[in-house]
Parts: structure tokens; C-alpha cells; sequence
């Protein structure tokens, strides 16, 4: 019989770092995913805060640190925030996943490749997994890592919510005239903004929009930002949707604890979501290791507070860009840069707004 503690389903941010604590605690566990690794849409850039959450130095992936983000009203004049240190790492997502997903194997962890989950069911001692190769998994508890269109909470019978959306692309380097720095274009989209996310052999290039409801970024307009941006287009475009919801989303069913994108872990005012997952993974473990799931609901309140305060500033920001921006370029949005690069509450922010990042 395949008996397991716990089955995480999904090896991306969430189920990686949910996985490797449990292991690390001694629990048995399987993770099932459709590919090694996230497989979906992303940037890839990690914060400082999260570097600070991995169990483990995530230097092997890196691809360029940044201290200066670039950001304009676009497509108005550029301004650089500059760092004392450090706000951000660029990795390539399928590298940083794979390399995680081998971090949490090396803890213990099994990992188990699936077509699919067809069917969960679950009882008073634990929850069984039907997949869609005919097997069934038996364990104690589930972990629902599985994304922002999770397939275990449509199999509970809840449908999706829906939030931010973001397009990516790739441009290769030797395509570029000048290699350029972290860029946020804020109104490169109506309520969002464009990226450009340095990458080594190529940049990575996007649209966000922070909130459903707003015209969704697709191939054309990513196609017209890069032309105009940069003079050629980018291949490798992909969009998916972000877990933006976790103010209004259940956290738990029965034996069952939703992670990351798949609980809506996802911060909106720039579509940050390897943080939540991390977050939410590893609260989710601590949780199941103290054989208590019901106290992952008061361990996931403060950030859950907390991104119903981002949503609340992100409608301001987006809505007050003209304003917004050049507030962003002057001492607050260096403590605002600061504070979402290391974790700092807005409530921190306030009371930090000191300037130790400053406007070039
Ligand atoms: C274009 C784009 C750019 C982004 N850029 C950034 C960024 O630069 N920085 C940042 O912090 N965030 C970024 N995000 C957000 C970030 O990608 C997500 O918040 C993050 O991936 C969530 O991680 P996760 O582990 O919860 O889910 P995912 O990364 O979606 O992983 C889900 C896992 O579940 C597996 N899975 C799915 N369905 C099934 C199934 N039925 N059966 C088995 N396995 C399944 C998948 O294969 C995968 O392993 C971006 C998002 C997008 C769309």
C-alpha cells in the first residue's frame, strides 16, 4: 500500500518548501506534481525576504543581484532607486524550482511524477489520492501546492477565484542595444505595469495587472510594449494567473491545508508570489507537525492581514498613478522598496520612512 504522512501535490515554491520541513521534521512524504518543478509562467525575481525564509542558500541559481530598480510612469522619464544593498535576486523559475525540489528530496522527501489527480477523497484518519495513472495514494495529510487553478480545490468542489494576470516573454541579450537594469513600467498597462528583468543571456519582459476585471495583458500588447521598448519582440510568451485571493479564500478542508498560489498567497501591488508560497508552505508544515491543522488558520492571520492592506493600497497606487509615481520616486518609495524587499509591514514602512534607499 502507498501509506505516506503527508502528500504535498505540486513541486513549485509552495510544495518545495512545505516538503522539505516536513521531512526535515521527520514525516514521510510524497510529493506529486505533473512536472519537476513549477512548469508555469515566471520572472523569477526572488526578494531578500525571501532568501531570508529558504532553509537553504539559493546562490547556485542566481543569475544577477540587483541594488538598483529602474521605474517610470511610462512612457515617461525613468528614475533608479538605489539600495544600500541587495532588494532582489533574478533566477531562471525552472532552475530555482528544480534546484528546491532537490533540496527537499535531499531532507527525505520522495518525488513522484503524475499525469494528473482524478479524485481526493478523505475521512476522520486521512485523505486518499486517485491520479489519473489509476494509483491511489493514502496519507494523512494533503498539501495542495498545486497553483493558482488548483485542481484539488475544483476536486472539493470550489471554484476559482479570480485575480492578477501577468504575460511573460524572453529576449535574447545579443538581440538587445543596451542590456538593461530591474525595470518597472508602471502604465505600460492600464492598472499594472511592464517589467524587464535582467537574466544573463536574455531578459525576461512582461505585463501585470493587479486585479481581475482589468483588460487581461495578451501576446499583442507585450508584443507593442517590447517593440516600442526595445525594438523586438519576444519569444517563449506564456500568461497565467496569480493567487491574489487569500483575504476571501478558505485555507483548510478537513485534512487538507492549501499553500502558495493555490490559497492566493500572492501579494497584488506587484504580483509577489515565491514569497507567499514559501511563507504559506512552511506555516502549512509547521502546522502538520505539531499535528494541529486547524492552527494553520492563526499562523497564516498576520499575512493574510496583511495582503488585505496591500489590496487596499494597491487600488490607491493604481488608481492615483500620476501622483503615486513620483511619490514612489522620492524618500517613501525608497522605504516602501526597502521595506518589500526585506518583509517590512506597511505599519513598519511607516514608521521606517527614513530613506535608506534613495533616488539616484
Ligand atoms: C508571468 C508571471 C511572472 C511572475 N513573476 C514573479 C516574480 O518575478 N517573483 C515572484 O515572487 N512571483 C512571480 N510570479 C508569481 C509566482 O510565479 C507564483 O506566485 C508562484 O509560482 C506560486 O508558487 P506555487 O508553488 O504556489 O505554485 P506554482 O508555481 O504554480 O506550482 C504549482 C505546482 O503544482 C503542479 N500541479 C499543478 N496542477 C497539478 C495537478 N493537477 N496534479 C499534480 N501537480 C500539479 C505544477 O506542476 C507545479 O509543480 C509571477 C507569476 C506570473 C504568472
Amino acid at each position: 500500500m502507498n501509506t505516506w504522512d503527508v502528500v504535498v501535490i505540486g513541486a513549485g515554491q509552495a510544495g518545495s518548501a512545505a516538503a522539505w520541513d516536513l521531512a526535515a521534521g521527520g514525516r514521510r512524504v510524497l510529493m506529486l506534481s505533473r512536472v519537476a518543478g513549477a512548469g508555469k509562467p515566471c520572472a523569477g525575481g526572488v526578494t531578500v525576504k525571501t532568501l531570508n525564509r529558504y532553509r537553504f542558500s539559493i546562490d547556485p541559481v542566481i543569475r544577477e543581484t540587483v541594488d538598483t530598480l529602474h521605474v517610470s510612469r511610462y512612457p515617461g522619464p525613468e528614475g533608479q532607486l538605489k539600495s544600500t544593498q541587495r532588494f532582489c535576486v533574478m533566477t531562471e523559475r525552472s532552475e530555482l524550482d528544480r534546484f528546491c525540489l532537490k533540496q527537499a528530496q535531499r531532507q527525505g522527501a520522495e518525488f513522484q511524477l503524475t499525469k494528473g489527480v482524478a479524485a481526493i477523497r478523505q475521512n476522520g484518519s486521512g485523505v486518499e489520492v486517485h491520479t489519473k495513472e489509476g494509483e491511489t495514494i493514502r496519507a494523512t495529510y494533503l498539501v495542495a501546492a498545486d497553483g493558482a487553478n488548483s485542481r484539488v480545490r475544483h476536486l472539493l468542489g470550489e471554484s476559482s477565484l479570480k485575480g492578477a494576470m501577468a504575460i511573460e516573454g524572453h529576449i535574447d541579450r545579443a538581440d538587445l542595444k543596451a542590456y538593461p537594469g530591474m525595470t518597472l513600467d508602471f502604465q505600460a498597462i492600464k492598472g499594472g505595469y511592464g517589467w524587464l528583468f535582467p537574466k544573463g543571456d536574455h531578459i525576461n519582459v512582461g505585463l501585470y495587472i493587479w486585479k481581475h476585471g482589468l483588460a487581461a495583458p495578451d501576446r499583442k500588447a507585450l508584443d507593442q510594449y517590447c517593440l516600442d521598448r526595445l525594438g523586438v519582440k519576444p519569444h517563449h510568451v506564456s500568461g497565467f494567473p496569480l493567487g491574489t485571493w487569500l483575504p476571501k479564500v478558505r485555507l483548510k478542508h478537513g485534512r487538507i491545508l492549501f499553500v502558495g498560489d493555490a490559497v492566493g498567497a500572492t501579494e497584488t501591488l506587484l504580483g509577489e508570489g515565491i514569497y507567499g508560497a514559501v511563507l504559506s508552505g512552511q506555516l502549512a508544515a509547521q502546522a502538520l507537525l505539531s499535528d494541529q491543522p486547524e492552527s494553520y488558520l492563526t499562523l497564516l492571520s498576520g499575512w493574510r492581514e496583511e495582503l488585505t492592506k496591500v489590496a487596499q493600497l494597491s487600488s490607491l497606487f493604481y488608481g492615483l498613478l500620476p501622483m503615486s509615481i513620483p511619490m514612489l520616486k522620492g524618500a517613501l518609495g525608497g522605504t516602501l522598496v526597502e521595506g518589500f524587499s526585506r518583509g517590512y509591514t506597511l505599519g513598519e514602512c511607516k514608521r521606517r520612512w527614513r530613506g535608506s534607499v534613495r533616488l539616484a
